[in-house]
């Protein structure tokens, strides 16, 4: 089912300029029209641009384990894909949108342009809490899910990877389903898989891997070391768990780290490498065993006075109502649209820098680009390959935002946008419309 938009929000910018409570949706709408505004970009681009140009959205029912029915909300929302195959992440949430989905699909259209990926930007999930589903429960929705979407993705035309609250194993049954419907083995049809189907090494810690390069070489900018820099991270997964390893590995002192249920802080730093994952054990930070550390909210750890911030768990936290209490030197978005624009706006008067997601957490798409590269090729890298590879490219984009950043005198997301959609639109220039 293909639907407008026009269901999905408000379409006028001024309101979201204006919102008193910013939607995902509104605010990844004004970071596109800052960023608009900023290239002088053509108006009749614009207007596709503000649009995703597909949405699909399933309601299915499945047989749960006592042998009644229920049925779920599910979407694929395809943003653009001007540049390549459209690309992006499945969450399973119990607060997923139809309008949530169409701004992260936004975001993903800037973050792979960004990156000078041949791909373009989708997001999608399953409205439901994963945490509530027997692991046979979940296989028949993600098996349902990938039957529905069978003429939607695609190794050439849109290509699905983990996001909150799907795993590897969400995606080898996506791999599975749709390798049977097409009776081809076809690993290049999601990324993030385990590695015994074509998965690629590197490929989960990759997001994190990113954010911590992007923060030292931030630190480096402002003529700080990443020794002896205090961090504090809202989120111990795959994103905020491997930035505060790697940080703490290259000298930084992680004082707080956090997962649903609350933070652990110490100013003396915390043994991030001894404290599981949260994949590796969902509960380890709130069972974690130390009369020395103090216990706190996620709301406190947002405003702790530490040198770096990475809030690295779900959207939205860093608003109009508390970004006057950021007491970090320097915010750096590990999750998807931690910071609403509202509160954009108010960190950019206090001189708080803000490094975007569409940058930090960059990683986990490049990453998924080389497993897309070695499923097509039916290679593989090693960790090693993919670690340099992934510098490499994070060193590019780096380079390519400081210098928007410098030229032109805007807050670093406004300049990470500039590169992202300055790409996807000279590429709708050259394509043109048709017919
Ligand atoms: N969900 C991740 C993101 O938001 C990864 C997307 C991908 O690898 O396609 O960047």
């Amino acid at each position: 089912m293909v639907t407008d938009l026009s269901a999905a929000g408000p379409a006028d910018s001024s309101s979201a300029e204006a919102g008193a409570a910013d939607s995902a949706l509104a605010t990844a709408r004004t970071q596109l029209e800052r960023a608009a505004r900023e290239i002088d970009l053509d108006d009749d681009i614009l207007t596709r641009l503000r649009q995703p140009g597909r949405m699909h959205e399933v309601t299915i029912p499945i047989e749960m384990d006592d042998g009644h029915v229920e049925v779920f909300s599910c979407f694929r929302v395809q943003h653009d894909n001007v540049r390549g195959p459209y690309k992006g992440g499945l969450r399973y949430s119990p607060d997923l949108t139809k309008e949530e989905s169409v701004a992260l699909a936004m975001t993903m259209s800037w973050k792979s342009a960004l990156m000078d990926l041949p791909f373009g930007g989708a997001k999608g999930g399953v409205r439901v809490n994963p945490k509530e589903l027997s692991p046979a429960e979940r296989e028949r929705l993600t098996r349902r899910f990938t039957h529905e979407l069978r003429n939607v993705i695609g190794p050439m035309r849109d290509i699905p990877a983990p996001d909150m609250g799907t795993d590897p194993q969400t995606m080898a049954w996506i791999m599975d389903a749709y390798s049977m419907m097409t009776d081809e083995s076809q690993p290049g049809v999601v990324t993030g898989k385990p590695r015994a189907i074509g998965g690629s090494p590197g490929r989960q810690a990759a997001p994190g891997r990113s954010a911590a390069v992007i923060t030292r070489e931030v630190l480096a900018y402002y003529d700080r070391s990443v020794e002896g820099t205090t961090v504090a991270v809202q989120g111990f997964g795959s994103v905020g768990g491997h930035a505060a390893r790697l940080l703490n590995d290259w000298g930084a002192t992680i004082v707080a780290v956090s997962d649903v249920h609350g933070a652990i802080y110490d100013p003396n730093g915390l043994p991030v490498a001894d404290i599981p994952l949260h994949d590796e054990e969902p509960e380890a930070v709130k069972g974690y065993d130390d009369a020395g550390v103090t216990r706190m909210s996620n709301d406190e750890l947002l405003t702790l006075d530490v040198d770096v911030l990475i809030p690295a768990a779900v959207g939205n936290v860093i608003t109009e109502f508390n970004a006057d209490d950021v007491a970090a030197d320097l915010v750096v978005e590990g999750a998807n649209g931690p910071t609403t624009s509202t509160a954009d706006l108010i960190l950019a008067e206090r001189d708080t820098p803000v490094i975007p997601d569409i940058l930090a957490n960059a990683g986990g798409v490049t990453v998924s680009y080389f497993e897309w590269l070695q499923d097509i090729n039916r290679r593989s890298w090693s960790l090693e390959r993919v670690h340099k590879e992934l510098e490499t490219e994070m060193q590019a984009a780096w380079a390519n935002v400081l210098q928007e950043y410098e030229e032109r005198e805007v807050t670093w997301r406004e300049a990470a946008y500039v590169v992202g959609l300055s790409r996807v639109a000279e590429a709708h220039e050259q394509r043109g419309l048709w017919p």
